[in-house]
């Protein structure tokens, strides 16, 4: 399994540590320092066992040198994940998050992070007191740049913009199903909502079903039922490896656009999405609107304004310009998106 997994990676650096006193384990893909130091979030969540968390950790490190290849900004790709025990008690949670920082000064600038799922700005706040700069997206108080997610959420919108274009069709009166309402759904939901759009949402936690169920004409859809209802746009913005050989032949949409990573379980469901004629915006295009603000507000001196603006303009951009290349040389828009990625790699390799 280690074998076959750290061949496929291909990456530069895997960093494993079992925190002894909460029993979690530590893990830091770095995937690619071509372009820059290595970057990526900090996903903490409870694993059915570890192979599953390694294996996520190094594709997730993998999306993320694409995502920042794509755009030629002047970092790799990295992530890391802390597997932690379903019965972590609240209070053991800074101890470890400080270890984890620790972790992170002593690889010296080869790895930099920010929050990713089940981490907060709170949490960076934590991280950064042992991790120092290393670490995007503290909270303002702080003097962090605070939550990606609405800067992710307009990436995936001006996506879903650019993918109705596409399909000749307005956002406007466009039916848009979006799986998950948390950090990205959220404000996603509320932007589709002012401009025009029906939506249907799907989620498993209770207070997010209540905060956006019926609110202004947005309607809750269970989540077993999210993936096959008839739409224009389906938005997976919850977890991973939504679209597979399993759920492709049941969708009922026109274009699949969201903020989760690693929504082809595979690089064949690409394949199979385009046989079926369903539109794909690929994931580390679509949702790069936060790794692309906060780095760029935190460590390169942009403005808000600036950050909004570059995000619009890129991921329409690219997308118009992967639609293109995957129509005229009948290729998969993940494919496509792959090369313009591959194209800045080799040039500074
Ligand atoms: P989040 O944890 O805040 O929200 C995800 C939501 O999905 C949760 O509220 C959860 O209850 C819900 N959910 C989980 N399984 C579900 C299911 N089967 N059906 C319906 N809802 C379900 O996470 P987030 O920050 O909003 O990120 C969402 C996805 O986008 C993740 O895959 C993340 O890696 C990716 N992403 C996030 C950002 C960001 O800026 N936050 C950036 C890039 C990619």
């Amino acid at each position: 399994m280690l074998d076959r997994l750290l061949r496929s990676w291909g990456g530069e650096r895997l960093v494993v540590r079992r925190d002894e006193p909460t029993g979690a384990w530590i893990l830091i893909a770095i995937h690619s320092s071509v372009l820059g130091p290595a970057a990526g979030g900090t996903r903490m969540k409870p694993y059915p066992h570890l192979d599953a968390a390694l294996e996520d950790v190094l594709r997730l490190s993998q999306g993320m040198t694409y995502k920042f290849a794509a755009p030629g900004l002047p970092f790799g790709g990295a992530k890391a994940v802390l597997v932690v025990p379903t019965e972590l008690e609240p209070e053991d949670r800074p101890g470890l998050l400080s270890r984890y920082g620790q972790m992170i000064a002593d690889l010296d600038g080869a790895f930099l992070t920010g929050p990713d799922v089940g981490t907060s700005p709170h949490d960076m706040d934590v991280i950064a007191e042992t991790a120092g700069a290393r670490v995007f997206c503290r909270t303002p108080e702080a003097g962090g740049a605070g939550d990606p997610g609405p800067y992710t959420a307009l990436g995936v919108f001006v996506a879903i913009e650019a993918a109705c274009a596409e399909l000749g069709i307005a956002v406007a009166g466009s039916r848009v199903v979006v799986q998950g309402a948390g950090d990205v759904g959220g404000p996603l939901i509320e932007r589709l909502r002012e401009a025009g759009a029906a939506v249907v949402f799907s989620e498993l936690d209770a207070s997010l079903i209540d905060r956006y169920r019926d609110r202004g004409g947005v309607a809750f859809i269970a989540p077993e039922e999210a993936l096959a209802e008839d739409c224009d746009v389906l938005a997976p913005c919850a977890l991973g490896g939504v679209l597979n050989e399993t759920t492709i032949p049941r969708l009922r949409c026109r274009a699949v656009v969201g903020s989760a990573n690693n929504q082809l379980a595979m690089p064949a469901d690409g394949e199979r999405l385009r046989e079926r004629g369903i539109l794909y915006a690929p994931d580390f295009v679509a949702n790069v609107g936060g790794a692309m603000a906060m780095p760029g507000i935190e460590a390169l001196g942009w403005t808000p304004q600036h950050a909004t603006a570059t995000v619009r303009e890129y991921v329409g951009r690219t997308l118009r310009e992967i639609f293109v290349m995957s129509a005229a040389e009948g290729i998969t828009t993940d494919a496509a998106a792959r090369r313009i990625a591959e194209a800045h790699l080799a040039e500074q390799a």
